[in-house]
């Protein structure tokens, strides 16, 4: 008797760190065969993500890590509500038209009211959506014309990873155009040198994940209005807008890279990105609806009413959705540009003060007219610097920071760079507090110059 006493008041009253539970080590590999007190659960899982990198230290990844408060409670009104439920949830289905139409008017559609598009998890679904359609309509032009559809091709520059998925998911040649030298984008001579019958689009994209530099959408277009003349070849462009799309149209306004140009046929941006949603939201608009072959769109009726829905995705949260129109009422098209505008003012602060570190040459210098708001550089060459950009990585991490050095891809793996993404949320004093870290870590390696040099795999893995 007095032993069960006791065990019921260790689950009563004990401290959590005191209880039986926490005496023991989580299971890694087979669930548990008994339940525990919710506290108990929570205080073991919430801990080990202690161990994860703070989110807002983190200047590699694109993707919003400060939200207002605001957005943090619609979130959690909304944990329940399914995107796909439309005929549920007619309001938040409301909700998501608004925001395409918004989007197509900022992108410029000739007809914003009447544009198709929808939203998605991300920009990766919204790009395997949009070169669905490219491969689609060209399939229709070739075998309207009676020819073969059996060796499509894509052209880009060097793309994010979603591409190279969208290509080898639909078994299509994509003609990347590799970097040379100092040319770390596509031209509109390396697109067209390329460009032939079988090329069902070209994707330039709206900031390189690489460097942060914008493709010349224009000069592309104009370039493949020309080939058209000479030619005959009507190649559409699908833009990738992930971060650009929700920059260029704020801060860099004169810049033409969208529904302006008749060859720009759809558009994907993340919302989760400088649409300042959080994370798992993405966008498609194309330019008008006859850009979007229907036999890809599905009716279905067993959500009451019938939905027209094109999306890899049925079930996904709706929650992004609304904090995306959250932030167009918020913030409207003045809030935007205020605060896209102020994370490249401290974009351009820091390609400064890299600068002045006398260690690092500036490749995207983070201005509005040049790209998003990111700095990249390498290390000046031909000097020893006692360190590489992976060894600096790696010490900036010991004050938390995640400031990514990674190799360019094809032709310059040679090239390393490093790159800060300045988002909402980080602001000005953190900024000098890192640019602190760096003077300590160049001091650290002068006394203790490295004499093997750190790898790029040892220096751990960093996905773009
Ligand atoms: C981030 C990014 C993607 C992928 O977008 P997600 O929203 O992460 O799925 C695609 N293209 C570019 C240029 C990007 O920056």
């Amino acid at each position: 008797m007095l032993h069960e006493r006791d065990n019921i008041r260790d689950e009563l009253f004990d401290e959590v760190f005191a209880s039986t539970e926490l005496s023991a080590r989580l299971p890694k590999f087979r669930m548990p065969q008994s339940e525990q007190l919710a506290r108990h659960a929570y205080q073991l899982v919430s801990d080990e993500l202690i161990l994860d990198g703070n989110s807002r230290q983190n200047l590699a990844t694109f993707c919003q890590t400060w939200l207002e408060p605001e957005v943090r409670d619609l979130m959690s009104q909304t944990l329940d509500k399914n995107m796909v439920d439309k005929d549920e949830y007619p309001q938040t289905a409301a909700i998501e038209a608004r925001c395409v139409h918004i989007l197509a008017d900022l992108w410029n559609s000739p007809e914003a009211e009447n544009t198709l598009g929808t939203s998605t998890t991300g920009s990766s679904e919204a790009a395997m959506l949009g070169g669905m359609a490219l491969l689609w309509k060209w399939r229709e032009r070739r075998r309207a014309a009676g020819l073969s559809t059996d060796k499509p091709n894509l052209i880009c520059g060097p793309v994010q990873v979603c591409w190279h998925k969208f290509a080898r998911y639909w078994d299509i040649e994509l003609r990347e155009i590799p970097m040379e030298h100092d040319r770390l984008i596509m031209t509109p001579d390396e697109v067209i040198s390329r460009a032939d019958e079988n090329t069902i689009g070209v994707v330039p994209t709206l900031g390189v994940t690489f460097t942060g530099q914008f493709e010349p959408v224009a000069a592309v277009s104009a370039a493949l209005d020309d080939l058209q003349t000479r030619t005959g070849l009507d190649i559409p462009i699908h833009v990738d807008g992930a971060s650009g799309g929700f920059l260029a149209p704020f801060t860099a306004p004169d810049i033409v890279w969208d529904f302006r140009l008749p060859r720009v046929k759809s558009i994907n941006a993340s919302g989760h990105k400088f649409g300042l949603a959080p994370l798992g939201v993405g966008w498609i608009v194309w330019r008008d609806a006859s850009e979007l072959p229907e036999d890809l769109i599905f009716e279905v009726n067993y959500l009451g009413g019938n939905m027209p829905t094109f999306a890899l995705n049925f079930s996904r949260p709706g929650g992004q959705v609304i904090a995306q129109y959250y932030n167009f009422v918020r913030l409207g098209y003045e809030g935007y540009r205020r605060v896209q505008q102020a994370c490249y003012d401290t974009a351009l602060y820091l390609a400064e003060e890299i600068t002045k570190l006398g260690h690092f040459e500036i490749i995207n210098d983070g201005s509005p007219e040049h790209g998003i708001p990111a700095v990249s550089w390498k290390l000046v060459e031909g000097v020893d610097h006692g360190f590489t950009l992976f060894d600096l990585a790696d010490r900036l991490r010991t004050r938390g920071w995640q400031v990514p050095a990674y190799t360019m891809p094809a032709n310059r793996q040679d090239l390393a760079v490093q790159r800060i993404l300045v988002r909402a949320g980080f602001s000005r004093d953190e900024a000098t507090l890192l640019m602190d870290d760096y003077r300590d870590a160049i001091a650290h390696f002068d006394r203790h110059p490295v004499s093997v040099p750190m790898s790029e795999e040892e220096a751990g893995s960093f996905h773009h």
